[in-house]
């Protein structure tokens, strides 16, 4: 179920990344699926959700259609959308509202957890623990270059965060991320972390090493949490399932009762 979590402490802060095992969905969305609405089962991703927030104690979650962009959503100031167990589902649930597109989401609000649904992309969770200024990014290859990640950090600067960390969930690590050496001389010259060589020898890029350069120039403690979606049996990846696949997600929430500020 999970890859990796982190449950609130005095802060409220509660932060997890999912994995593929322990759900209810069938095939090539085995078993934890939390996404690809549009094509899986809808009451096995009902029951997956469920079960995602009973485990920890969460309301409704807020996720966006993501697009390889660079925009970032603010809930709870202007364009903020109102939230119901349905509202992810919107792919697949007739009547239920289009999500806004975009690839990041910040928030100020308690109980309002934020996800980033991936497949081998880099989902990315940040925080200010003393503001509660919390902050989710969808960061692949593209967004990435497009500036997701210093969109999001100043989206969270502008809402009062100082000091920053973010964590790096699991993705398809750099000896996996195989891409035409056109590509990757094109990516590197924006981003020279992102180099790297696939364990068979040819040009590959690492997105988690791109991600991490990007935060730290902005000023962010980095933590990487991030086993490789590839070749590990137990996540979703979209090169590795041959491109029909589910996603996990990374999640971050703050809850009501430590509201306190620093
Ligand atoms: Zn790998």
């Amino acid at each position: 179920m999970f890859s990796y979590l982190s449950e609130p402490g005095t802060d409220g802060i509660g932060l997890a990344f999912t994995d593929r095992l322990g759900g209810f969905s069938t095939g090539q969305f085995t078993s934890f699926n939390l996404g690809h609405t549009d094509e899986d089962s809808v009451d096995a991703l009902r029951a997956n959700m469920a079960m995602l927030r009973d485990r920890l104690g969460l309301g409704p979650v807020s996720v966006v259609k993501q697009v390889h962009g660079r925009v970032v959503i603010p809930l709870g100031g202007t364009g903020s959308h109102s939230l119901d167990s349905d509202s992810w589902l919107s792919d697949a649930v007739p009547g239920v509202p289009a999500l806004v597109h975009a690839d990041a989401q910040v928030t100020t609000l308690t109980d309002t957890p934020l996800a980033v649904r991936v497949a081998d992309c880099v989902p990315v969770l940040l925080a200010d623990r003393a503001q509660g200024v919390l902050g989710s990014a969808h960061a692949g290859r593209v967004g990435l270059l497009a500036g997701v990640l210093q969109e999001t950090v100043a989206a969270m600067r502008l809402r009062g965060a100082r000091r920053l960390e973010a964590w790096i969930g699991p993705h398809i690590c750099g000896r996996c991320y195989e891409v035409p050496a056109q590509m990757q001389a094109q990516a590197c010259a924006v981003l020279p972390e992102l180099r790297c060589t696939t364990s068979w020898g040819t040009p590959s890029l690492d997105l988690g090493s791109g991600a991490q350069g990007v935060l730290e120039r902005d000023g962010v403690t980095v933590h990487r949490l991030d086993p490789c979606t590839r070749t590990g049996q137990a996540f979703f990846s979209h090169r590795g399932d041959h491109g029909r696949t589910g996603n996990q997600i990374g999640l971050i929430w703050r809850v009501a009762r430590h509201v306190g500020r620093a």
